[in-house]
């Protein structure tokens, strides 16, 4: 199956990508996390990128387009995927629309009071990529991976200025997405306010697996 996860930032897409990938056996594919790795190995992509999604702006469409592209090329991704954070803009939609022909579209709906809350207290595992929250899901022991013991860290676009930008930015460029696909037919949406055990639970039931 080949799905989208579209929704805000912080909305939980990711988080509920990691279930559906372990439920279904298809790759997660997160253009921000691909965007992050880049970054982190210091590629030229990443040197590019790297101001701009601290700003918590857009990376270019050509940029963005070209990754994914190369990324569902990938044998892994023959069977389905669930891409995370992409398409995020009119033309990368139009231009996914022309090489894959999609099964679902997950719109992921919260508040921005929601949002902000759950961003600005996100942490991150560096090394497993696992999430956690200060309030909401916070580590065995404080600040420390229960996976692997590293030092979770804070994601340079999760102060405040960056995701009020960010959340702006959605406004401005993703959020017209919702009426795209719902012409298209293909839109489920899902009450992303949630606890994470029943979003999935919704999720489930818009993927009806
Ligand atoms: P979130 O959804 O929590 O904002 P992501 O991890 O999906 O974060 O993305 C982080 C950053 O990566 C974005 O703010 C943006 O700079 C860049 N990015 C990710 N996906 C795209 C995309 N499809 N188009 C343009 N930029 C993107």
């Amino acid at each position: 199956m080949k799905m989208i996860f579209l929704g805000p930032p912080g909305a939980g897409k990711g988080t509920m990508a990691s279930k559906v990938k372990a439920a279904m056996g298809i790759p997660h594919i997160s253009t921000g996390e691909l965007f992050r790795d880049n970054v982190s190995r210091q590629t030229e992509l990443g040197l590019q990128v790297k101001s701009i999604m601290d700003r918590g702006d857009l990376v270019p469409d050509d940029l963005t387009v070209a990754m994914v592209k190369e990324r569902l090329e990938r044998p892994d991704a023959e069977k389905g995927y669930i891409l995370d954070g992409f398409p995020r803009t009119i033309p990368q939609a139009e231009a996914l629309a022309k090489i894959v022909e999609l099964d679902c579209v997950v719109n992921f709906s919260c508040s921005d009071e929601e949002l902000i809350r759950r961003l600005t207290g996100r942490r991150q595992c560096p090394k497993c990529g696992r999430i956690y929250h200060i309030a909401f899901m916070p580590p065995k022991a404080e600040g420390v991976c229960d996976d692997d013991g590293a030092t979770l860290s804070i994601r340079a676009d999760d102060t405040l200025e960056a995701v009020q930008n960010r959340l702006e930015v959605y406004e401005a460029a993703t959020k017209p997405l919702i009426s795209w696909y719902t012409n298209n037919g293909l839109i489920k949406t899902v009450d992303a306010s949630a606890a994470p055990d029943a979003v999935f639970d919704f999720v489930k039931d818009a993927l009806e697996i």
